[in-house]
């Protein structure tokens, strides 16, 4: 049933113990990176002193900062010449950073993937189209190698394209995808408007959706559409990319691999760690990387434990539904919230369609929260008195869930535009 059950069950003490063993072994290679080597100094931190897993905390955190005020490589524990790959993150803003990787990280990574696809249900005979942009992002070659890694048939689809996505997917009997959630739901409207039915006219089984925020309601979405199982993944470009954690088959929760990665969940603005079951930012520290060790690394992404254990037996802890990632936070009228609550009350309301993107202006004072919304076909194509009660719906859901009123503009399907990456959800055009 497993692809690796000896390390995925281990006990927590042993696991433990394996952890201890590899920071120790980090911490000392990291200490001969220019970045890590002037903090540890700077900081008075001796990683041969290292000793008990309960330390951590006292290890420098490393922020997306520090990667690019020491880019390229400022992070590097081994010569050049040591180096096989480089990747970058998908950020907008600033300098992207980038990450290297000696041929043994490419090879744990790949074990990573492999070991998160075969968890879901992947094997040997699968047809996996990849649907992610290949490239300086990882979701496209992480993918590709995990897949080949079990043996399944790999068609490099890359992002976009989607008729010629169908078309793979029906003239090669596609049995598992890997596709952005968002896509995922416009890729259901080319379909409709092609005249096929996912359901009746592909062999899908499987598909990994992740690389963007995205609710428990979208999954359901896609799962319905397609009639298929749909898995959360969830990774990043400084922690490899995908294969960080990934759901099990009860859904109940993201494996996060912990012997190869130390998590912890932080208090944001304290810095201080939280116990599991509180939400907070989640850090994390690599345990086999080689090329680019990099400790407490502040992910910005908002989540908790899941306490206890899966029932799926695995040892490994679970973190929840990534909600948003601090930056992402909208502050609008002294109001924080998160584009992921404003998408969880969209996709419960009947009639509305699969994509959306929120703008925000300021009208003298004040800050005007705009929803442009997708809607369903039947929905736009018929009456206006239909349309106008669709809007109010949306006005008085938000309004009791987020303390907003916001104006609602309902538009044709299909009709917001599209990117090839994640979705831009927001536009603020409040700032001068
Ligand atoms: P990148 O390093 O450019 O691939 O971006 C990684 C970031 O994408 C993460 O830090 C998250 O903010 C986001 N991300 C990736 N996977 C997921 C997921 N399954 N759910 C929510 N956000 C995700
Ligand atoms: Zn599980």
């Amino acid at each position: 049933m497993y692809w690796e059950k000896d390390i995925e069950t281990l006990p927590r003490e042993k696991l433990e113990a394996v952890q201890l063993e590899r920071l120790k072994s980090t911490l000392q290679r990291a200490a001969k990176s220019a970045h890590y080597g002037s903090v540890f100094k700077e900081k008075g931190f001796d990683p041969a002193k290292f000793n008990a897993l309960h330390d951590v905390r006292h290890i420098p955190l490393t922020t997306k900062e520090d990667l690019r005020a020491s880019w390229p490589y400022g992070f590097l524990a081994v010569s050049k010449d040591e180096l096989v790959r480089m990747h970058s993150s998908t950020g907008t803003t600033g300098r992207a950073t980038v990450i290297f990787h000696t041929a043994n990280d490419v090879s744990e990574w790949t074990n990573l993937v492999a070991r998160c696809m075969y968890m879901a249900g992947v094997r040997k005979g699968d047809v996996f189209q990849n649907m992610m942009t290949y490239g300086l992002f990882t979701g496209g070659l992480g993918f590709h190698y995990g897949a080949e890694k079990i043996g399944a048939l790999v068609i490099p689809a890359g992002a976009g394209n989607s008729k010629r996505q169908i078309q793979l997917m029906r003239d090669f009997e596609t049995t598992v995808i890997h596709i952005i959630p968002s896509y995922a739901l416009h890729l259901y409207t080319v379909f409709e408007e092609v005249g096929l039915d996912p359901k009746k006219d592909t062999k899908l089984k499987i598909a990994f959706v992740g690389a963007e925020p995205h609710s428990e309601k979208t999954r359901k979405r896609i799962e319905e559409f397609y009639g298929i199982k749909a898995y959360n993944s969830y990774g990043l470009s400084e922690m490899n990319g995908p294969g960080v954690a990934f759901e099990c088959p009860c859904q109940t929760g993201l494996h996060i691999w912990e012997d190869n990665f130390i998590v912890e969940i932080i208090n944001p603005d304290t810095l201080e760690p939280l116990p599991d079951g509180e939400e907070g930012e989640l850090v994390m520290t690599t345990l086999l990387r080689e090329g680019m060790p990099i400790l407490r690394y502040r992910t910005k992404d908002l989540t908790r434990i899941v306490p206890g254990a899966c029932e799926c037996g695995r040892t490994h802890r679970r973190i929840d539904r990534i909600k948003g990632r601090t930056d992402d936070m909208l502050i609008i009228k002294g109001v924080n919230i998160f584009p992921i609550q404003v998408e969880k009350k969209l996709m419960e309301i009947p009639g509305v369609g699969t994509d959306y993107v929120i703008i925000l202006e300021r009208e003298g004072f004040n800050d005007v929260m705009i929803v442009k919304a997708e809607v369903q076909k039947e929905f736009f194509d018929g009456d206006l008195f239909h349309l106008e009660a669709l809007q109010k719906r949306i006005v008085e859901a938000l309004k009791s869930d987020i303390l907003i009123t916001p104006k609602v503009d309902l538009v044709a399907p299909g009709s917001l535009p599209k990117t090839e990456g994640k979705a831009v959800r927001v536009i603020d055009n409040r700032k001068e």
